[in-house]
């Protein structure tokens, strides 16, 4: 094809990071990774051509090995493109990922091998962007109530932590915004390619007043005893701030500790025992600090606001979004709307907190009465959530999707897109979790649709996703999950994973 061969060349990525920060995670993964014999087919097989060279990735472009013997570009070729900007699903399309990582062309049609460029027979998949979690706690992978209590090791925290890194990626979810706990050396570690994983933009530890959401800690317990609770360069679930200048000093360390973006609590919280939901947090004079913080270093503010007094100061201080959102009414999404202020709604905790709330009755050990008591309000709250999105989304307030998902039911954050598929529909459910939330996260020039020129993040699924929700949450249905290009999870990944050139007839 004349126009593949005239763009499937090396070329640059106009970027504002490095391709290695972006692109990075899976580099020295598929560096250690034996590889069998290939085949040009993610489903059956058409030819097979021997060992296969593997494709570089981008951040090693131009160091050493013998570039005429590697592809230059892959076509996965016939199958249903779903973009994730909305758009109808279309049949017979081919998607050319060149081997800088992104997308060189989408085409209608046959597409042929030629010299370099590998074709991958698609039929009967169907292709989607890669998964955004807007809303995740990575840091909170263990079993919540003892991890709080200190009563699991710091070995056993990471490596809940680092195992949820690995399945959100065989979730099919390429990127995670995590919105508390998280410290940045853990995203440094995948960036470098030393931890298998998405690519993760962290907030760090949450921003909270002494006392409100987030200070998970004993109700006896001075307040000066909780930076104890830190897990130095793994996970800080808050810090404590009073005033606008302790916020700012707060902020700042959050930003020189790795942090992409800045969450605070601005109204009282579910899982944090002695908060009320229906309470407001943080000062106006404080949220602003924290916003001309996040400001100067070209990023924002994101707020954990469950009833509109809190959203509306928090807005008024100049924040971008709003997590949960719980109560939001009209005039509220309104004034959200004309400040460009995004949504992300929470559906999925109520599942978890119920199952939680089974556990703790059945211990029904010291302490669970107020545990219990506090949880009664998460009912409720998401309930709300429900109504608040048709809301929103008549507004015109950006939404986007986020799971929520504390303790170990990591593996399970592609439920937020079913349980929100009740609420609208599985395409806008995907949208949200795509092209929106891309969007949140400041990504959206590189990633979250399909289009020529992004980063190849993407899914493969052997059924509609659209057509059936529940595809979602089903890997055994997620053929193939591409990270920049190269596949890194998925039923099929393994012969994906080999293909090599196909000789030019
Ligand atoms: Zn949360």
């Amino acid at each position: 094809m004349e126009g593949c061969r005239q763009g499937c060349g090396r070329r640059p990525v106009s970027d504002e990071r490095p391709l290695s920060t972006v692109l990075a995670p899976w580099r020295d993964d598929r560096r250690g990774r034996s590889r069998p014999r290939h085949t040009s087919r993610v489903g059956d097989v058409r030819r097979d051509t021997g060992p296969s060279p593997v494709r570089r990735p981008p951040a090693e472009h131009g160091s050493s090995d013998d570039e005429r013997d590697l592809p230059v570009a892959t076509w996965y070729a016939n199958l249903t493109l779903i973009d994730g900007t909305g758009a109808a699903p279309k049949d017979g399309v081919s998607v050319r990922i060149d081997d800088d990582g992104t997308i060189g062309a989408i085409e209608h049609g046959a597409v042929e091998a030629a010299d370099g460029v590998d074709v991958v027979d698609c039929a009967g998949t169907f292709l989607t962007p890669g998964l955004i979690d807007a809303h995740s706690h990575l840091g909170l992978a263990s079993e919540i109530d003892a991890s709080m209590r200190l009563d699991v090791s710091v070995a056993e925290t990471a490596r809940d932590i680092f195992v949820a890194c690995s399945d959100a990626l065989d979730a099919g979810f390429t990127t995670i915004r995590d919105v508390g706990g998280l410290e940045g050396a853990v995203p440094d570690l995948i960036s470098r390619g030393r931890l298998r994983g998405p690519r993760v933009l962290t907030s760090g530890p949450v921003q909270c007043q002494t006392g409100g959401h987030g200070q998970m800690g004993p109700l006896w317990e001075p307040s000066d005893l909780f930076d104890s609770h830190e897990i130095l360069g793994l996970r800080t679930t808050a810090m404590l701030g009073d005033g606008p200048d302790a916020i700012r000093r707060n902020v700042r360390e959050t930003f020189r500790r790795g942090a992409d973006l800045i969450k605070m609590c601005v109204t009282g919280g579910v899982i944090t025992v002695g908060t009320d939901p229906r309470d407001t947090q943080l000062t106006i004079p404080e949220i602003r600090a924290a916003v001309e913080e996040a400001e100067a270093r070209h990023t924002y503010v994101t707020v954990h606001a469950h009833n509109n007094a809190g959203v509306r100061a928090a807005v008024e201080a100049g924040v971008k979004c709003v997590e949960h959102g719980s109560e939001i009414d009209a005039e509220v999404a309104d004034l959200m709307a004309a400040n460009d202020v995004a949504l992300v709604p929470t559906l999925a905790p109520r599942e978890i907190l119920r199952e939680r709330m089974r556990r703790i009755k059945e211990n029904a050990g010291h302490g669970s009465d107020a545990y219990l008591a506090q949880f009664a309000l998460a009912e409720s709250l998401v309930a709300g959530m429900q109504e608040v999105i048709p809301i929103a989304r008549k507004a015109g307030v950006l939404i986007g999707l986020g799971a929520d998902i504390t303790g170990p039911r990591q593996k399970e954050r592609a439920m937020e897109l079913v349980l929100r598929a009740a609420v609208e529909d599985p395409m806008a459910a995907l949208v949200s979790a795509t092209r929106d939330n891309a969007r949140i996260c400041r990504l959206d020039d590189r990633i979250g649709t399909v289009e020529v020129g992004k980063i190849a993040d993407l899914c493969l699924w052997s059924r509609s996703p659209v057509e059936d929700v529940n595809v979602f949450t089903d890997t055994e249905q997620l053929a193939l999950v591409l990270q920049g290009g190269m596949p890194v999870a998925g039923t099929r990944v393994e012969q994906a994973g080999v293909i090599g050139r196909v000789q030019p007839a």
